[in-house]
């Protein structure tokens, strides 16, 4: 997923605070809520057992066969499951959550935390969009990396097609620097988008070493996830290897006809170099199509190359699996795919597909509209089944609160609904595994992720045996089904398919030490 980098720069809405006006759901200090006749699975893998939890103010304090007592608030969970608000590690949902801060897309799957600045892509300075997130805070929870593309743009600007000068990489490091001092979790990069992909490996690496020198990680939306994989994920291996810090595969994928069916030998490739001490993770979401720009489609940047063109439809995605999600020039355009678009225009595919960037480029160059988007369907079922069940894998959505794509609003309940319970991928306690405790592992966060005594009260009440996504291409915003409840930080944010305009969202910073 890719956003302008001017956007990139913008902070959060305005730092103008609009008095808190969220109504008092919270556990008051002297209070506890108790959640009893539960079916707890505690995110660490361990089995589902039955118990009730109790929450004192934003905390769990106590896990087991517990007794009302005096003040305590109950619920009867009437035998639903209940496990940590579950952790998405790769979202963009920060956009525009100034303006819709109960983030139904995000709490309706149960996700009670959200990490940013993915792809390289962040708000810089992070201060800044912590600060204004704290001033006008939203229902969930936000932790952010600095992403390097954002770093990248504000030392070269519009001069970002060529490898940087060392004093340039100097400069660089010094905001990562900063970036890491406000509490970013480490250094993300989206090497297949501009400026990203001009970057020289040397200087991710010495970037990354920043990150690392601060505690931090590096996560990736790798240099490709087609014709190049894995040569990317050698790259990702070696900057852990050589910098002593965790890395991760940003949204794991197979995107290439002549890749399908080889997710055992990536999975191979990673586990060896955990073998030989690398601490290399990844996240993955559940769908066979992916969201971006038609550039990425030509990492080479020669647009019109019938050749590559031919390739990218034969091998990458077929013309009736690019479905265009937005086109700024001819918004009519939205919502077909380049089959039916080569049909409205008497031409063939090929043609309209270089025809639609072509158009999009010359009027971003001509300072108009050429924004576009495409929903590519490109991976093979099979390849994700097994990248969701590699233990190292934990879930991500990848997605919008406004997004074109579904995966913005059915991530989590398709992981529960499609892989867990109708294709026993994993276990449904494997299932959460990846959802919380893994996430939080994979990211750095420590106190989130499991449900036991001292631990932030982040939780989701669902019911396995209906939890479902709803979401389509051609309806992405419809809710999940089976999610019943959800609290963060104490608070009830999500209730009976709505949410309750509490915004109990925390700032979550990298620990430190
Ligand atoms: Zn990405």
């Amino acid at each position: 997923m890719r956003r302008p980098f001017a956007h990139a720069l913008l902070v959060l809405g305005s730092a103008i605070t609009v008095g808190c006006t969220a109504r008092s759901a919270a556990v008051p200090a002297d209070r506890s809520l108790l959640i009893t006749n539960a079916r707890i699975i505690d995110g660490t893998g361990s089995p589902a057992r039955s118990g009730s939890v109790r929450v004192r103010a934003d905390r769990i304090i106590a896990v087991g066969d517990l007794q009302k007592q005096p003040g305590d608030s109950v619920i009867d969970a009437g035998g639903l499951t209940l496990a940590p608000g579950f952790i998405d590690t790769h979202s963009h949902h920060d956009r525009g959550l100034d303006k819709d801060r109960s983030a139904i897309a995000v709490v309706s799957q149960g996700v009670t935390t959200i990490i940013a600045g993915q792809d390289g892509s962040s708000h810089i300075p992070l201060a800044g969009f912590f600060s204004a997130l704290e001033a006008n805070p939203p229902a969930i929870n936000v932790a952010s990396y600095v992403g390097h593309g954002s770093v990248r743009d504000s030392i070269l600007g519009e001069d970002f097609k060529r490898v940087a000068t060392p004093a340039e990489v100097e400069r660089m490091k010094a905001i990562v620097a900063q970036e890491m001092g406000a509490g970013a979790l480490g250094l993300s990069s989206g090497l297949e988008y501009d400026p990203g992909i001009y970057s020289d490996p040397s200087e991710v690496i010495a970037l990354a070493k920043v990150a690392a020198d601060s505690g931090g990680r590096y996560i990736s939306h790798m240099r490709s996830e087609d014709r190049e994989l894995f040569k990317a994920v050698d790259e990702l291996i070696n900057i852990g290897r050589v910098n002593h810090m965790p890395v991760q595969i940003s949204h794991a994928k197979l995107a290439m006809r002549a890749l399908w069916g080889r997710a055992p030998e990536l999975i191979a490739k990673l586990d060896s170099a955990r073998a030989a001490g690398v601490d290399v993770t990844m996240d993955v979401y559940p769908y066979q199509f992916w969201q971006s720009t038609l550039t990425v489609l030509y990492p080479a940047r020669d647009f019109a190359n019938r050749t590559t063109t031919d390739f990218v439809l034969r091998e990458v995605a077929a013309p009736e699996g690019l479905l265009i999600s937005r086109f700024e020039p001819q918004p009519e355009y939205a919502g077909k795919t380049v089959a039916e678009i080569a049909k409205m225009r008497n031409s063939d595919p090929a043609t309209t597909l270089e025809w639609l960037i072509a158009t999009s480029e010359a009027a971003r160059k001509s300072g108009g509209h050429g924004g576009q988007g495409v929903i590519a369907t490109s991976m093979d079922e099979r390849d994700i089944a097994r990248l969701i069940a590699w233990p190292f894998a934990n879930i991500s959505s990848d997605g919008e609160l406004d997004g074109r794509h579904p995966r913005g609003f059915g991530t989590f309940p398709r992981v529960l609904g499609r892989y867990v319970r109708d294709q026993h991928v994993v276990t449904l306690e494997e299932a959460i595994r990846k959802m919380t405790s893994l996430a939080a592992h994979n990211v750095g966060i420590r106190d989130r992720g499991t449900i036991a005594p001292g631990m932030y009260a982040d939780l989701t009440l669902f019911d396995p045996a209906t939890v479902t996504d709803r979401a389509t291409p051609t309806d992405p915003h419809a809710l999940s089904v089976g999610i019943d409840r959800v609290w963060v930080n104490g608070t009830l944010v999500f209730a009976k398919g709505a949410v309750t305009g509490a915004y109990p969202g925390r700032v979550i910073r990298r620990a430190r030490g």
